[in-house]
């Protein structure tokens, strides 16, 4: 087993969100196998979808692991759970919400584990903090920098706000 660069994206929009994004990352922590490298700064973000909801804050996170893909998105999801993530909606409220963004250099492609994860080349809230922890990143299925996706996508008309927080 190789070790891994992995980038996972946070998000939460219900309760105390802080405090949602700390405990996330606490248990995140302590995943055997897990080594956090680095952290985003923390950004607050209108919601798509269904706008009839708090804003979330959001962040990305650096971490290696010598995981699959498969066993750290079922970690990622016992934490879920574990904080009492309530799935109702598809674009609904969330205490918490952790994609796995980038896999090392890998392409994944199943029903429920899709890496690069479909929204990350899209939203502003995953390319922003990706770039603001590694702005050499390249997306292995387009092969575009993260610079050159980033300015791309904040030519779109539809692109939400985001702000950086702290
Ligand atoms: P969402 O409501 O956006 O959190 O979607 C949750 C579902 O996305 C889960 O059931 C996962 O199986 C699926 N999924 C697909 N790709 C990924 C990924 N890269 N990271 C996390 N979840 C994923």
């Amino acid at each position: 087993m190789k070790q891994r660069e992995v980038y996972i994206g946070l998000g939460s929009n219900m309760g105390d969100r802080d405090a949602n994004l700390q405990a996330a990352l606490n248990l995140i922590r302590d995943i055997i196998d897990v080594q956090i490298k680095d952290m985003s700064s923390i950004y607050i973000t209108e919601p798509w979808g269904n706008k009839n909801q708090e804003d979330f804050l959001n962040q990305v996170i650096r971490i290696e692991t010598y995981l699959s893909a498969r066993e750290l998105l079922e970690e990622l999801q016992k934490i879920e759970i574990k904080m009492g993530r309530q799935r109702t909606e598809h674009w609904g409220p969330r205490n918490i919400d952790l994609d796995i963004l980038l896999y090392g250099n890998e392409i994944v492609d199943f029903p429920d584990l899709k890496i690069p994860h479909p929204y990350a080349q899209q939203r502003l809230f995953v390319l922003i903090p990706l770039e603001e922890i590694n702005s050499e990143i390249v997306f292995p299925d387009s092969g575009m920098g993260i610079r050159e996706v980033l300015i791309r996508v904040l030519g779109r008309e539809d692109e939400n706000l985001i702000k950086r927080i702290d």
